[in-house]
């Protein structure tokens, strides 16, 4: 199918068509769908039953640390990682590139919620064995230049709307410190080295603290405030959620997940990521 045919079914309005091909997207039973909030399913389900059956999901992990489906150099070599683990929802293939490129670039924003809803089994497979759950979710920040060109940071945008469905806060929690080079270019050594000082901690942000039994409130940041938890707050250590569209190496989300733990003693780091390479 045409780049022109595809755009006229993302732009064609009408809830029984397939915002992906355009053609009639009424759900049929059978359709797999590995997520389990009502949100995200009734997302999933304005996609036809052949542009969901090419959604090429992540359903069994063979690395536990970052939840790649093959056995897994990366993690292997990591010396100190700083997140407990990541999970990835879809591999990144040609068609995850072209549906990331028209909701990247063509700023067709109606593929927000299916793409969250994508992103959403990748953050149950982290909440499902997690007896009480996370605290916030933040997402990595994108370099101040692209911010310009494209006017939304995706893993942001992603990001909130997980957190509605899900009810948990969604805080900003990290800023870009620096501007990076193009990374594709350089070995796996240097990207690591150059990733060192890339981001820094937003200050003066309102993180919720876990409270027994009770919805999670918000009180101003202070960093002797923490991890000394409130009157009758839990004893577990704070948990983020940090969210990326897409992993490779896992250096962003080590780097990101280290500037938070100098930032909130003690916390613990998930990783979500739409998919991954
Ligand atoms: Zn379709
Ligand atoms: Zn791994």
């Amino acid at each position: 199918m045409k780049w022109a045919e595809k755009l006229h079914g993302l732009l064609s309005v009408g809830g029984e068509t397939c915002l992906i091909c355009g053609r009639d997207s009424r759900y049929r039973a059978a359709s797999f769908l590995p997520v389990r909030n009502a949100g995200p399913r009734k997302a999933l389900r304005t996609l036809c039953a052949s542009c969901l059956a090419r959604i090429p999901w992540i359903l069994s992990i063979s690395c536990p640390v970052c939840g790649r489906p093959e056995r897994c150099g990366d993690c292997l070599r990591r010396w100190e990682r700083h997140f407990v683990c990541c999970r990835g929802a879809v591999r990144y293939d040609d068609a995850m590139k072209e549906w990331l490129a028209v909701y990247k670039y063509r700023g067709l924003e109606k593929l927000e919620p299916i793409l969250a809803a994508m992103l959403s089994t990748a953050v149950e497979m982290l909440l499902n064995p997690l007896q009480d759950g996370v605290d916030v979710i933040t997402s990595v920040p994108l370099a101040e230049g692209r911010l310009e060109e494209r006017g939304f940071n995706q893993a942001e945008r992603l990001s909130r709307r997980v957190a509605q469905w899900y009810g948990l806060p969604y805080e900003p929690m990290l800023r870009r410190a620096r501007h990076t080079e193009k990374q594709s270019f350089k070995s796996r050594k240097d990207r690591l080295e150059d990733m060192k000082g890339t981001f820094a901690l937003l200050e003066e942000r309102n993180v919720p603290y876990a409270m027994a039994g009770t919805v999670p409130t918000s009180v101003p940041f202070s960093a002797s405030a923490y991890p000394r938890p409130l009157p009758g707050a839990s004893a577990r250590p704070l948990r983020i959620l940090l969210v990326d569209d897409i992993y490779t190496t896992g250096s962003t989300m080590n780097e990101c997940a280290s500037v938070l733990r100098r930032g909130y003693p003690g916390c613990e780091i998930y990783g979500a990521l739409w998919a991954r390479s």
